[in-house]
């Protein structure tokens, strides 16, 4: 499991996340919705072990990710795809692809090649095997980014507002991509502005206000009038996606 215990982060002053606490288990897609400004990226960041934590305990599979000696096998175990495609310019797609799975896994390269091109196929992509980020569309780099963490074969995979940078197109085409990782079974924590596709695909819905967690419930809960909606801040929010 994906652990958060009362996770708090602060920048100087200002307390970012006051005390978060939420569980992902494995099968389970868990979609986390805010304003902008609310903390989701710095959970995200903190699951990662990019940011220290001024209180609580992050563990997953139990590695706890503030413990130098576990942090690189709680890594191991998640992969994050970001808003922003963070694709090296100077590298082919299955040269990204294939990266991390080498040099940090220390796999074979053959190998890793061949399943990253497994992985461009099953999301559309075999004909940009050999192609520079330039080359692709801002859908066809976030397609190629989700093969990238992939490639890591991560117990849970992270995405953080992956659709907020495209036109309506391509945010289709990957959140079709999505769709189908979660009818596989992917486990997911996904961070998302996109409020009817998290209702589709997710088991639960958090929803993170100003750091403070205010709810955590089972999808159809969370749009009931008895559940997340009787929460003004909740249904205020949702009345702006609309
Ligand atoms: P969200 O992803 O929900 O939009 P963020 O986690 O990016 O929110 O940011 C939450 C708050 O933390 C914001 O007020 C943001 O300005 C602040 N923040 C994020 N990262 C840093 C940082 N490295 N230094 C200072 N403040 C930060
Ligand atoms: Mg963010």
């Amino acid at each position: 499991m994906l652990k958060v215990e009362n996770v708090k982060k602060a920048f100087g002053a200002a307390t970012v996340l006051d005390g978060v606490n939420l569980t992902v288990s494995p099968g389970e897609v868990v979609s986390i919705l805010g304003s902008s400004g609310s903390g989701k990226s710095t959970l995200i960041r903190c699951i990662n072990g990019l940011e220290k934590l001024n209180g609580g305990r992050i563990a997953i599979d139990d590695f706890d990710v503030a413990k130098p000696k576990e942090l690189a096998e709680a890594r191991k175990r998640s992969a994050t795809v970001f808003q922003l495609f963070n694709l090296y310019p100077h590298m082919t797609t299955l040269q990204n692809i294939a990266l991390a799975p080498v040099e940090v896994l220390k796999r074979p390269r053959a190998e890793v090649e061949q399943e990253a091109r497994a992985l461009l196929a099953s999301v559309g992509l075999s004909d940009k095997v050999d192609a520079y980020p330039a080359h692709l569309s801002g859908g066809q780099r976030q397609r190629v980014g989700i093969c990238r963490a992939l490639a890591m074969k991560p117990r849970y995979l992270l995405l953080d507002e992956v659709t907020s940078a495209l036109d309506p197109e391509m945010t289709a085409e990957v959140l079709a991509i999505l769709a189908k990782l979660a009818r596989e079974g992917t486990t997911m924590l996904f961070v998302t502005h996109e409020v009817e596709f998290a209702r589709q695909i997710s088991n639960r819905i958090v929803f993170l206000d100003k750091g403070v967690l205010l709810v955590d419930l089972p999808t159809e809960e969370f749009f009931a009038a008895s559940g997340g909606l009787a929460q003004p801040r909740i249904a205020q929010f949702l009345s702006k996606m609309k």
